[in-house]
């Protein structure tokens, strides 16, 4: 994984390295269970070089420990490495350049479950792994099953917690999805041994 991320820091495959402070490879425990895929990095990640740090990462970091998660027993990452300029939607040149990391990053995580945090990592993460959707709202709360090169996993798609920072009724279903995550992730102690990331 560490390997992986070296790459990453010094990565020019797309032209959002010009703009970056810092890259942002993701961070978390690479023996989990479970992976929450964001976006792109925003303006506090670009200058820690850290994954969801800003309001949006308070958000994740408390609908995770809420619900019995915590960050560092979990894999964060995003879908591109680098923060594109004014928080742009990353551009799908970009995403092709720099999904090849997220994809090492999975074979070598081979998690149980990927959360994918808003329409972009859903829509780009589904389409990987042979699934076809629309609109966020239609799809997210779902569980979706593929069969990905370390066995089946869970793909479970929710809003981005940036857009439930402001709006009570998007932070409901957030909460409502976190809630469902955790439910997969238990009936795992039984089922799929996902214990391992629950203290
Ligand atoms: N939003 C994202 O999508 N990713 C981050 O790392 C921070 C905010
Ligand atoms: Fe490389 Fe990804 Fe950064 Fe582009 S966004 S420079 S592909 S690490």
């Amino acid at each position: 994984m560490e390997e992986i991320a070296e790459r990453i820091r010094i990565c020019k495959k797309c032209r959002l390295y010009e703009f970056r402070t810092n890259p942002v490879p993701g961070e978390g425990d690479p023996c989990t269970d479970i992976v929450f895929v964001g976006e792109a990095p925003g303006r506090n990640e670009d200058l820690q070089g850290r994954p969801f740090v800003g309001a949006a990462g308070k958000l994740l970091t408390k609908l995770l420990e809420s619900n019995g998660m915590f960050r560092e027993k979990v894999f964060i990452t995003n879908i591109v490495k680098c923060r594109p300029p004014q928080n742009r939607d990353p551009r799908d040149d970009e995403v092709r350049a720099c999904f090849g990391y997220l994809v090492e990053q999975l074979n070598v995580i081979r998690p149980k479950i990927i959360v994918m945090l808003g329409r972009h990592s859903a829509r780009h993460l589904l389409r990987y792994f042979g699934i076809r959707v629309d609109s966020i709202m239609s799809i997210r709360g779902r569980v979706f099953r593929a069969n990905s090169r370390w066995g089946e996993v869970i793909l479970f798609p929710t809003l981005h917690p940036a857009a439930a920072l402001y709006n009570p009724k998007l932070r409901d279903l957030l909460e409502k999805d976190f809630k469902e995550i955790s439910r997969l992730a238990k009936l795992g102690d039984t089922k799929i041994g996902l214990d391992r990331f629950f203290t």
